[in-house]
């Protein structure tokens, strides 16, 4: 077993032995810049495909559309001026056979080396020409006959402009030379049949004759199988170690008992205000987050359920347990309209029990909010509700117990870290070092491989029953022209006493021409429909503006709702069951299947209509498909995974990390299988080796893929 002291082969890279910045070639900034500084950065940069240059082919047996490389001798060199001006070259082999090759860009230098009597080698594709067989453009050079030929397949690399594949061959080769690539798994847990690292790494950069090609290039070969189990061991064991060093940690123990001269503890009296039986998915999951606070280990607890399952109120009862265990609560929502409304019902439910809710938001500044400041600090403020204003540094907790966050995917990778980091760092002075639970929640549903692999140190809870007597949606599509049908129908649900939304299309990249948008749809559809209220929500509104039209849209005083995507999440008004998505085919399918959320909530029937501009991609058709054919978020979660792959799905390019360079968890699983059971043994058994293994694949990077 290696020892731990032995470096770790990615450790931070030394510089490049070269001299200063300034000083370097071109190719050499351009591999830099590539971040192909370190042997072992080298050795992991894989080629793309491969040239045989190991055979020679008979000049008798190359076709047309091979590509081969031959050997011959030039018989003749001349200029032809027709059909253009280019240089035909007639090369004969020792067999007699013939092939032309043609230059139509060429230089007196090819002419020289190409002279006539002069043996030359050959590579390039074969096609059936205006002489017969010919190579037009092909690579040559001038040997001495019996000359060697290449022993190995020649790597082609990922390569840019500055870098040429002659120069980034020969740093590889060099990188793979140096890299420190000694065996950190232990071999038992290798699977069986798969080569050691360093000469896995051997073939896939310099395949021998004969490899089997396919298989490289499906990455289906043992070399590859090798790589992708390294990177997937690494990823399981370092949130192995994540989900081991929390439970190093110390949380306080919030134990859900009845107060002082109170038959029931705060969370069953909540129970009796609530309007309405939790559900049976409901009361499974309160248990289980129930007993995670009561143990002395910070909770790590992700709760999912699609939209419209009831995630609020089992949020709530989490917090009861917390405060009527005297520590404060946090629950952080993604919007100010989220967080304004999950205020408004933890005000109507807590405060008949006494409670008091603060309220935390960024527009929320001055006298107020420092009132608000101190009341956290002093610890009379116990439940905190907000944006993610409620983890800035300024706002100290006296006794912080669990922190909520709500649509935990809407934050993004760098706020969810600095979460983390921000509850598993407390203050000296809090009673200790205890470390407050964390409960995140989310309408998006992991699928399952994503669970297995990024999502590993994470317990995982999940409603999967829908609170009774909802009708389902009926989602149908529409193209444009079908517009004004559809703002009858609008008319026709708010005759009824039904209200709606109509969500504008999402222009990329430009909030102004959203603006723009919103704001032009909703002059149209209150001319079109002059007898009902039609109110305006979007993004840059001060967040006192758009709390009154919320608030007069939630009080039934508006019919319709013109909005940008601002109600994505979250928004609850039950007597809302028409939706109308324009431009459907421009959002992503998670999202659509959020929007499509805010109606169905309550018992009416009711109709998400997605509007469309022909032409449909073929993601954008897929996704109107889906959408269509299930309202199940876990269906839908699994067809956002297929369409888009994982590292979209995981907002990878908010993180700016590959998740995974090798491996890929959809072709993979099995992979991911053996690397989940070597990752327990490893750290059981091999600890050191564990960790050294953990370094060389995450390095600095490690942070990241916990967030
Ligand atoms: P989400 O899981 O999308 O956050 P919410 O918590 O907003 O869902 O709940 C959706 C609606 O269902 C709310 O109006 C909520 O009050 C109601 N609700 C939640 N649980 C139940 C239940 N067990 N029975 C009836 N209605 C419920
Ligand atoms: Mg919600």
């Amino acid at each position: 077993m290696p020892r731990a002291s032995t470096p770790p082969a990615s450790a931070p890279a030394a510089p490049p032995a070269a001299a200063p910045a300034r000083t370097l070639s071109a190719p050499a900034k351009a591999l830099q810049k590539l971040g192909l500084t370190h042997p072992v950065a080298l050795a992991l940069h894989l080629p793309l495909r491969y040239e045989d240059e190991t055979r020679l082919t008979p000049l008798a047996d190359v076709h047309a559309g091979d590509t081969a490389q031959v050997e011959g001798t030039v018989r003749e060199c001349k200029v032809e001026l027709r059909p253009r001006r280019q240089l035909v070259v007639r090369l004969l082999d020792e067999a007699g056979d013939e092939l032309v090759l043609r230059f139509v860009n060429f230089y007196p230098s090819h002419q020289k080396s190409l002279a006539v009597g002069q043996v030359v080698r050959v590579r390039g594709e074969v096609r059936h020409g205006f002489f017969g067989r010919e190579m037009v453009h092909p690579t040559f050079k001038a040997v001495v006959p019996g000359a060697p030929l290449a022993e190995t397949l020649t790597p082609v690399y990922p390569a840019s402009a500055q870098l040429p594949q002659s120069y980034l061959r020969k740093a590889v080769a060099a990188g793979l030379q140096r890299a420190n690539l000694h065996e950190v798994i232990p071999p038992e847990l290798v699977p069986p049949g798969l080569p050691l690292l360093r000469d896995a790494l051997q073939v896939l950069h310099h395949p021998p004759p004969r490899t089997a090609l396919a298989a490289l290039e499906e990455r289906t070969h043992p070399a590859w199988q090798r790589l992708k189990f390294e990177e997937l061991l690494a990823q399981q064991l370092s949130q192995w170690q994540a989900r081991l060093e929390r439970a190093a940690r110390r949380a306080p123990q919030l134990l859900d008992k009845p107060q002082a001269e109170q038959a029931h503890s705060l969370s069953q009296r909540l129970l009796t205000v609530l309007p309405f039986g939790l559900t049976a998915a409901q009361q499974r999951v309160v248990a289980e987050i129930s007993a995670d606070l009561g143990r002395a280990q910070p909770m790590h607890r992700l709760l999912q359920g699609d939209v419209g399952a009831g995630k609020t109120v089992v949020a709530a009862l989490a917090a009861t347990v917390a405060m009527g265990a005297g520590w404060q609560c946090a629950l952080m929502a993604p919007t100010e309209i989220l967080a304004e409304q999950h205020f408004a019902k933890l005000v109507q439910w807590l405060e008949p029990l006494g409670i008091s809710v603060a309220w935390l938001s960024g527009s929320r500044k001055g006298k107020v909010r420092q009132a608000h400041l101190d009341a956290i600090a002093s610890g009379q403020a116990l439940l905190v509700v907000g944006t993610h204003a409620v983890i800035q540094a300024d706002v100290k907790f006296a006794r912080l117990g669990l922190a909520i966050v709500d649509e935990q995917h809407r934050f993004g990778v760098a706020q969810r870290l600095a979460l983390r980091q921000h509850l598993s760092a407390p203050a000296p002075d809090d009673a200790g070092v205890l470390e407050p639970h964390l409960l995140m929640m989310t309408a998006t549903p992991i699928p399952r491989t994503l669970a297995m692999t990024h999502f590993a140190d994470l317990d995982v809870s999940t409603i999967d029953e829908l609170p009774p007597g909802r009708t389902p949606i009926l989602t149908k599509v529409f193209t444009d022209a079908r517009r004004d049908d559809v703002v009858a129908r609008v008319a026709e649900e708010i005759e009824r006493g039904r209200q709606a939304y109509w969500v504008c299309p999402l222009i990329e990249e430009s909030e102004t021409l959203d603006l723009q948008n919103a704001q032009a749809t909703h002059e149209a559809l209150a001319a079109a429909l002059p007898q009902v209220t039609v109110g305006l929500l979007h993004g840059r509104m001060p967040a006192a503006e758009k709390a009154a039209v919320m608030a007069e849209f939630k009080e039934g005083r508006m019919g319709l709702l013109v909005a940008t995507t601002v109600i994505e999440v979250g928004v609850d008004v039950p007597n809302a069951s028409l939706m109308v998505i324009e431009h459907a085919e421009r959002f992503g399918l998670a999202q659509l299947h959020q929007l499509r959320g805010r109606v169905g909530r309550g018992a009416a029937a009711s109709v998400c209509v997605l509007l469309h501009t022909p032409p449909l991609s073929v993601s954008g058709k897929a996704r109107l498909k889906a959408m269509i054919e299930t309202t199940d978020g876990f269906e839908i979660a699994r067809r956002d995974l297929e369409i888009r792959g994982p590292g979209e799905f995981l907002g990878e390019r908010q993180s700016g990390d590959a998740l995974l360079r090798f491996a890929d968890l959809h072709e993979d699983q099995a992979l991911v299988q053996r690397a989940q059971a070597a990752a327990k043994l490893m750290w059981e058994r091999h600890p050191h080796a564990a960790m050294a293994q953990v370094r060389r694949w995450h390095g600095g990077h490690l942070d990241y893929l916990q967030a």
